[in-house]
């Protein structure tokens, strides 16, 4: 399909792989949607129950662009080095922006002036950070508690995928409601490498119901990203979060 002549949407001056790339996106977005559709359905749950959230780290701030055109209106990165100038040129779109990457505490004040939602608070002192943090930007901040679920790793170890231990879930969780300034939005989880993911998403389910048990507002399960996302759906997931699907591939991931 050729962009050509036609005058276009794009901003003055785009360069002609603008529309290439959007249409690129927006095929993507187009096949991401009909495999969320299939995952609800095998499950009788609605897709309204699941949020899509574009996970854009290593992609430009154009790309983010792209996607709030055609509907996305959650984004997430996991670098603040990253993050915080992308949130900032990225202002005028109206996205919630969601912090998904490991977050060590001298992060917090930064993270805290953009973020709309941390998935990775898995340690009580992180989540005293925050809330410090989000008060003095006088700003309200979801938080989830980010759960370990490889039985084989202590958190932190080797992957690197970070997380509390799930005994640990309910402290950081009180830890988190504790705080002015946060406000406790449920759990999250990466499955582990070479598992089976479903079986590490109904672990994720069932400590999700624990922290329900004590805060009822705690809704959100963020569990699921391209390879896995059937799986997250099929054990409660209520926000995935898709990088490569919806942008391809991103080369080797620093994150
Ligand atoms: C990069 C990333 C994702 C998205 O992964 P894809 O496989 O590209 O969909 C999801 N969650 C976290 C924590 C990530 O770092």
């Amino acid at each position: 399909m050729s962009a050509g002549g036609i005058g276009g949407a794009g901003a003055p001056g785009e360069a002609a792989g603008g529309a290439e790339r959007r249409e690129r996106i927006r095929a993507n977005l187009a096949a991401l949607r009909r495999r969320v559709d299939a995952a609800c359905a095998a499950v009788g749950r609605s897709p309204q129950e699941v949020t899509i959230i574009a996970v854009t780290k290593t992609f430009p701030a154009s790309d983010v662009r792209i996607l709030a055109e055609l509907g996305i209106t959650d984004v997430g990165e996991n670098r603040d080095q990253e993050a915080a100038p992308k949130a900032a040129e990225c202002a005028d779109l109206g996205l919630r922006w969601h912090f998904v990457g490991q977050l060590q505490t001298n992060k917090a004040r930064s993270v805290a002036r953009y973020a709309d939602v941390v998935h990775s608070v898995d340690r009580t002192r992180l989540a005293a950070a925050l809330g410090a943090r989000a008060r003095a930007e006088g700003r309200e901040v979801g938080c989830l508690v980010q759960v370990n679920l490889d039985p084989d790793s202590a958190a932190g170890v080797l992957g690197l995928r970070g997380g509390a231990d799930p005994r640990d879930v309910l402290a950081v969780a009180d830890a988190v409601a504790a705080e002015d300034g946060l406000a406790l939005g449920g759990v999250m989880a990466v499955a582990p490498r070479g598992g089976d993911p479903a079986e590490a998403f109904a672990r994720l389910n069932a400590v999700a119901a624990e922290v329900r048990d004590r805060y009822p507002q705690a809704v959100a399960v963020s569990a699921g990203m391209s390879g896995d996302l059937e799986a997250a759906v099929g054990q409660g997931a209520t926000h995935l979060r898709v990088g490569t699907a919806l942008l391809d591939d991103r080369g080797p991931n620093v994150g």
